[in-house]
């Protein structure tokens, strides 16, 4: 398979209009007419619920090139069933699984020329959404939805990869205790644009949410999940209603409990205790594990590791996620979908 020229190594985290996106329409109760196009644009009616209040989801996973020239997702049955539950949380019709990995498989075989090759850190970034449309405007779900699914290449989301990143004590809250926060839906993104420019105008990767009840303990990290590494060598990953429950932490979960030997837990993390975690980081698919070097509250910097070193643990980790995800690293059973 021959692969277009771009600058491999050096690729950031944007938009990327590639020659196939797949797409299904439903209507009259069930999904029909679903499949490939290379119209990268959608025109909707002006009524479309998706304009008015937000009746969108989505999701983000990643096609993997391996050292033997096959291609790896990762765990996109876990993606598949997260947004079946954003689905139900906002009235809209899910997506099964089966028609959620084959429209992958058919965007990543059919773009596979942007597919970063093997070694040079790159990803080809998949994004599936779901929106509601058609002409209406009273404050109720949509009769006709479009799901897509469309892909680009990408390195890095945080500038620099495994490098200690500084971020800032938001303010706002993403989400609300009881709200749309385990749900990955666009009006929570929204709510985060505002807090995400005032961290990243001071300075900042992004912010990091507090819960919104007490804003005494850590939340999410901007469009990542949060975990940290105790005194007693623990993996401590906070627990809250309105957390995105990331595949990426679940995962580290596992693989820090039965590949690197550690105690788990999901649990409450204090600001006022943040001196017993001596590793923090950030995980996500776009972040993948990124380290969090400075934590901004207030007028203080509380740093976990370093500003400039990464943490032992933080490290082990990392190369166990990406050496399952790109193949060098036996995975645990049924984490690996081959694109064949
Ligand atoms: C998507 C997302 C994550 C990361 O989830 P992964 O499944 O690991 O990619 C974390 N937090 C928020 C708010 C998200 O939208």
């Amino acid at each position: 398979m021959s692969t277009v020229e771009l600058d491999w190594e050096n690729l950031g985290f944007d938009y990327m209009e590639l020659p196939y996106r797949y797409r299904a329409y439903y209507r009259d109760g069930k999904w029909q007419e679903a499949g490939l196009t290379t119209d990268a644009n959608i025109t909707l009616n002006e009524g479309s619920p998706v304009f008015h209040y937000g009746q969108a989801a989505f999701e983000g996973l990643k096609a993997y090139r391996c050292k033997d020239g096959s291609i790896n997702l990762f765990r996109p049955d876990q993606n598949a069933k997260r947004l079946q539950n954003s689905c139900q949380r906002l009235l809209m019709p899910e997506v099964p699984t089966d028609m959620f990995i084959e429209g992958l498989k058919q965007v990543v075989k059919a773009n596979e020329a942007y597919l970063p090759p093997y070694g040079t850190g790159g990803t080809l970034y998949l994004r599936p959404n779901i929106i509601g449309v058609g002409p209406n405007i009273g404050v109720h779900p949509a009769k006709e939805y479009i799901f897509t699914i469309f892909a680009m290449p990408v390195g890095n989301y945080f500038k620099g990869g495994l490098t200690p990143t500084n971020f800032l004590a938001a303010d706002y809250d993403r989400a609300a205790h009881k709200g749309t926060g385990q749900s990955k839906v666009g009006g929570n993104y929204a709510a985060s644009l505002l807090p995400g420019a005032q961290a990243k105008a001071a300075g900042f990767a992004d912010c990091i949410y507090l819960d919104p009840l007490t804003h005494t303990k850590i939340e999410e990290v901007g469009s990542a999940n949060f975990f940290g590494i105790t005194k007693d060598n623990e993996f401590v990953t906070p627990k809250s209603p309105s957390i995105l429950p990331s595949v990426t932490k679940y995962s580290l979960l596992y693989l820090a409990k039965h590949r690197l030997g550690m105690e788990t837990k999901e649990t409450d993390i204090y600001l006022d205790d943040l001196d017993h975690l001596t590793e923090a980081g950030a995980c996500g698919t776009a972040a993948v594990i990124t380290p969090i070097g400075g934590f901004q509250i207030g007028d203080k910097l509380h740093v976990f590791y370093s500003q400039t070193e990464v943490g032992p643990v933080t490290k082990k980790l990392y190369a166990e996620l990406t050496g399952i995800q790109f193949g060098d690293v036996k995975a645990p059973e049924g984490w690996i979908v081959k694109v064949d």
